[in-house]
């Protein structure tokens, strides 16, 4: 099969190499389409490293994990799936024993390992993780059902309610899905970011109002937006010092903070207790999703309440792979799909 490997940062190159083995309860998967995630880049940048997944050429298809895909062949105990069947991944492979795994909550298994392997023509996943697609859910939207599951599993520990505003700082990818996930709610949402282009994709999909903080004083824009009360939910999708900063400055007292977004490198900032306390402001945070998320992602991907793939903007083959993480790098796109 081709396969695309990153032999250390920055170096990617895409080379023909076997099939990978079956194991018992192993599946292998014809991939047709895989999303190229913030992730993916960090990792082509040396900016993150997977213990599962080295650099070089251990790894085929190195991060790639958004992907959609059909079933050539299974193992001897698959039971699960079958040949022909459309899948997409539920990326996390978890000790099923911990207090965590038991409480359904895969997502923080200190033991989990990452399914990646997507930029690839094909790829070996354990039959436990394997989703089983709908005809209806078309190729463009299943690739895009793990970062969706995410945003479910973000926006649920805000609690929205019909009437709140919801304001996102970031305009990219998981900012837009964030978006499609609030709409779902009945929530006003504001969008923050400072890519035109991309506000005007927040716009298309529903977002009551975009500020480009670059253009206009954002901080002033939220708080004239919402009777100077701030927003009831903050969304980070994207995370620095600045943004939180923001978020912590325009909650609106009894609003809740989701840190969706990672922050590579990280740092710390100073907190006043009292204006937690005394305004009853939430901080929380939300990485990856459980199994139970990419469930419901598929079923509201079948019920047309999201449709993923509107944020798609740009589509490479895998032999284009190094164009794909520099032009997602540049930002160059919205979202990138790879088709082997
Ligand atoms: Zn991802
Ligand atoms: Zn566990």
């Amino acid at each position: 099969m081709r396969a695309a490997f990153v032999l250390s940062p920055g170096e990617v190159v895409v080379e023909e190499v076997e099939n990978p083995v079956l194991g018992e309860y192993d599946v292998l998967v014809r991939v047709r389409a895989c999303g190229v995630c913030a992730s993916d880049v960090k990792f082509f940048r040396g900016l993150k490293t997977y213990r599962e997944t080295p650099f070089g050429r251990a790894s085929p298809g190195f991060t790639g994990h958004e992907w959609v895909g059909e079933v050539v062949s299974i193992g001897s105990s698959v039971t699960i799936v079958k040949e022909g069947d459309r899948v997409t991944p539920f990326i996390i492979n978890s000790c099923g024993k911990c207090k965590f795994c038991l409480r359904g909550k895969q997502n923080l298994c200190p033991e989990k390992r990452y399914i990646h392997g997507g930029f690839a023509e094909f790829v070996r996943v354990p039959e436990r993780n394997l989703l089983k697609l709908p005809d209806d859910v078309h190729d463009e939207d299943a690739c895009l059902i793990e970062p969706l599951a995410c945003c479910i599993n973000g926006v649920e520990v805000v609690r929205p309610r019909a009437g709140d505003t919801a304001l996102i700082i970031g305009d990219g990818p998981m900012g837009l899905l964030n978006l499609q996930v609030l709409k779902t709610y009945g929530v006003r949402v504001i969008v923050m970011g400072h890519h035109d282009e991309r506000l005007e994709k927040a716009s298309e999909l529903g977002a009551d109002l975009t500020i480009n903080s670059l253009v206009v004083d954002a901080a002033e824009s939220v708080l004239k937006a919402t009777d100077r009360y701030g927003a009831d939910i903050v969304v980070l999708a994207v995370n620095n010092r600045d943004s939180l900063a923001s978020a912590l400055r325009l909650v609106s007292w009894g609003g809740r903070i989701n840190i969706f977004a990672g922050a590579h490198p990280s740092y710390e900032i100073g907190i006043n207790p009292n204006e937690v306390h005394y305004h009853e402001v939430t901080i929380t945070g939300s990485a990856d999703a459980p199994r139970e998320c990419c469930l419901h992602a598929i079923e509201m991907v079948r019920r047309g309440a999201v449709r993923p793939s509107a944020i798609i903007t740009h589509e490479y083959s895998l032999l284009e792979i190094k164009d794909a993480m520099e032009a997602a790098q540049k930002r160059a796109a919205i979202k990138i799909v790879v088709k082997p």
